[in-house]
């Protein structure tokens, strides 16, 4: 397992999670498709922010289930926050804001958000 180091682009958001990064998703919803995330999902277990929690701003939206959670300096989303479908907190990692990552590397899964 990998720890990998992650934050936003001006530092006020800093965090590390552990796994294994091969594959992320790429959504399609009315969010993703404006920002640009591609999702990695790390149980919060996994995850821990070395900032604050309350340096990130909040967004929701449609079932509200989701926190996108974001930079209100430099406006950087590097993470949001929700329960996974068994009910375990999940972190939905964006791999675009984590150091040493090829992205280019990565399976990219399409995942038909709009449609959920
Ligand atoms: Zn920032």
């Amino acid at each position: 397992m990998t720890t990998y180091q992650g934050s936003c682009h001006c530092g006020r958001i800093a965090f590390e999670a552990d796994g294994d990064l091969t594959q992320v998703l790429q959504c399609n919803c009315t969010m993703c498709r404006r920002r640009g995330h591609l999702l990695w999902f790390v149980t919060k277990t996994n995850f821990r922010l070395k900032t604050p929690d309350e340096n990130a701003s909040t967004y929701r939206f449609n079932t509200m289930k989701i926190a996108h959670r974001f930079c209100p300096t430099c406006g950087v989303g590097p993470y949001s926050e929700a329960t996974d479908p068994q009910g375990n907190p999940t972190a939905a990692v964006n791999a675009r804001c984590l150091d040493g990552v090829d992205l280019a590397s990565l399976k990219v899964i399409e995942y038909d958000g709009l449609h959920k």
